[in-house]
């Protein structure tokens, strides 16, 4: 089976000790996880190695970063590169999300390189992809999606590949409270599956998370995740509630 992921997103939400105390809500809370099925918190640079620390006594909760720089080191002021995450010991790193595409001007050759910065420091990508409004009112939101994975994925061999984290995440469902359908995030990530495939091949394919973005919350959560394509899910608003996110992590599909 491969991994199913709730994956928390703070953005640049919470104080430390309003993070704090959001994580010893959740460790409050019994959950079925194992191997297979885990929990990322992305959680602001400076409270990694707080929230980490405190996740060390769990075996199946982390941390992500919500980004990284797209150069090794140097004369970069503000940036943080994969190389201290790895040395704060940071496993996940998210990249390419919506906000950092469209706020900060992130191209797919910038999400390209930082992908294969976090392979060679050994931090697993959390890719995202999605398609704007304009785009899914034309219909044409399957080769958008293909253009992404292709331009800053596809250089990428069948190894790194194999275990990859995608997180599909549908612009126009981002913090508007209005979730793509379950039927929706089904096609589309059937449809990267298949791009996938005809890349990599049915096996590489078939060990690739591929995570829903987009307005998840406890109520809906279920529905999402008993699709066969959907892995789980990347979570936003409502995972800065621990009873809401709680609940998320509960409704990951069961081997
Ligand atoms: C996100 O930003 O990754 C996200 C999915 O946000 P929300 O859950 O709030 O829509």
């Amino acid at each position: 089976m491969r991994k199913q992921i709730a994956a928390a997103n703070w953005k640049m939400n919470l104080t430390l000790p309003q993070a704090e105390q959001l994580v010893k809500e959740l460790l409050a809370t019994s959950y079925q996880l194992d191997e297979n099925r885990r929990v990322v918190l992305g959680v602001p640079f400076p409270y990694l190695t707080a929230i980490g620390s405190r996740l060390d006594q769990t075996k199946y909760f982390d941390v992500a970063a919500q980004n990284c720089a797209d150069k090794k080191s140097g004369a970069f002021t503000g940036e943080t590169s994969v190389e201290m995450l790895k040395s704060i010991q940071v496993p996940y790193v998210i990249i390419g999300h919506s906000e950092r595409r469209e706020y900060f001007n992130e191209t797919h050759a910038m999400l390209a390189t930082k992908v294969d910065l976090a392979l060679e420091y050994g931090l697993q990508p959390i890719f995202c992809c999605g398609e704007p409004l304009a785009i899914r009112e034309a219909g044409t939101q399957n080769s958008f999606v293909e253009t992404q994975l292709k331009e800053s994925l596809f250089h990428l061999s069948a190894e790194q590949v194999q275990g990859f984290i995608i997180a599909y995440e549908p612009i126009w469902a981002i913090g508007t409270g209005k979730t793509a359908s379950s039927n929706q995030a089904q096609e589309m990530h059937a449809h990267i599956r298949k791009v996938i495939t005809g890349q990599y091949g049915k096996e590489v394919s078939d060990s690739v998370s591929i995570l829903y973005g987009g307005s998840v919350k406890a109520s809906n959560a279920s529905e999402l995740f008993e699709k066969p394509d959907v892995d789980g899910g990347l979570v936003g608003g409502a995972s800065l509630v621990a009873t809401e996110f709680s609940a998320i992590i509960n409704a990951l599909k069961k081997p």
